[in-house]
């Protein structure tokens, strides 16, 4: 496993790969790696190929500079945890060599300024749209692989490849979510919860989720954000269902299905002590009487 801090290094590097025929696959992360991340790496096996995992806190995608600070970063543990699995290449930039030649990026769909994340996080969605324009730009991977966990991101990472990567045609890999066994999503973030904390993020998820179900299936009701209850210690910033297909059309992706049937995702945002954890799950269609 080769650990790289240049663009030019990286670029060279894959250069010869693909001269000797190779693919490449790209694996982002902002490190603190968890079962999550390493679950993209066991999907990245299915393509043969280079793996890259790139390790790089994005400084553009956090609204709130305290929340940047406070992100947590271990990368000795991180490259400890790749060197056990079958990683190729860690690409590890230092921020100003990440930020050197950083493009101007055009306006993105309304749906990633207008839409959960999107109208709670300022600029996120361009902040990530930046450094993920440049990776494409220098790795030009053949697959890249994105969690489930984080929705409209990957809808994001679609759109880019769809509208400034479609000649080098990414493959764009979506991989499930992993959770713990209460049912909590693996995320970076909680590592700043203590267990009392993780108990209690665990159990608003799981109740708030069986609640809104039950009532969509009941009602037809997609906007749950003024039926939740609300404490000091935990606010729920959006809980609300879509039809994937709106969310496509709204983030400029147009056909992502010749089907007519809907397919719906519950969508929730929550604020634990001033930690932010984010969740999806699929619900299932029925029909409302
Ligand atoms: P991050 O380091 O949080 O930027 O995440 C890097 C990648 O890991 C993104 O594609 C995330 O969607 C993905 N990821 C984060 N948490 C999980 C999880 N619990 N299950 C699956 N993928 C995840």
């Amino acid at each position: 496993m080769l650990i790289i801090n240049s663009k030019k290094e990286l670029i060279d590097i894959l250069r010869r790969d693909r001269e000797c025929n190779h693919k490449i696959t790209l694996i982002p992360t902002m490190g603190n790696l968890h079962e999550g991340h390493l679950s993209l790496i066991s999907k990245s096996e299915d393509y043969l190929s280079k793996k890259i995992v790139s390790i790089f806190v994005n400084p553009l995608q956090f609204n709130d500079s305290s929340d940047y600070t406070s992100y947590p970063k271990t990368l000795e543990q991180d490259l400890e945890a790749l060197e056990k699995r079958k990683i190729d290449y860690v690409f590890v930039p230092t921020k100003e060599e990440m930020m050197r030649n950083i493009i101007h990026t055009d306006e993105l769909p309304w749906g990633f300024t207008n839409l959960l994340c999107g109208a709670y996080r300022g600029r996120h969605f361009d902040g990530v749209q930046k450094i993920i324009r440049e990776f494409f730009e220098i790795i030009k991977p053949d697959f890249a692989i994105f969690g489930e966990k984080d929705f409209q991101q990957y809808l994001l990472i679609k759109y880019i490849a769809e509208r400034y990567f479609r000649e080098t045609n990414i493959k764009i890999i979506l991989s499930p979510t992993i959770r713990m066994d209460n049912g909590l999503a693996f995320s970076s973030r909680n590592t700043l919860l203590s267990d009392e904390q993780i108990n209690k993020a665990s159990l608003a998820f799981q109740s708030i989720k069986s609640t809104v179900v039950d009532y969509f299936h009941k009602t037809g009701l997609l906007n749950f954000n003024n039926l939740i209850p609300q404490s000091a210690n935990l606010t729920y910033q959006y809980v609300k269902i879509y039809d994937e297909k709106y969310l496509y059309d709204k983030h400029g992706l147009g056909a992502n299905s010749n089907s007519d049937q809907k397919i719906f995702r519950l969508f929730i945002a929550l604020i634990i002590d001033n930690v932010r954890l984010i969740d999806n799950y699929p619900v299932e269609r029925y029909d409302i009487s």
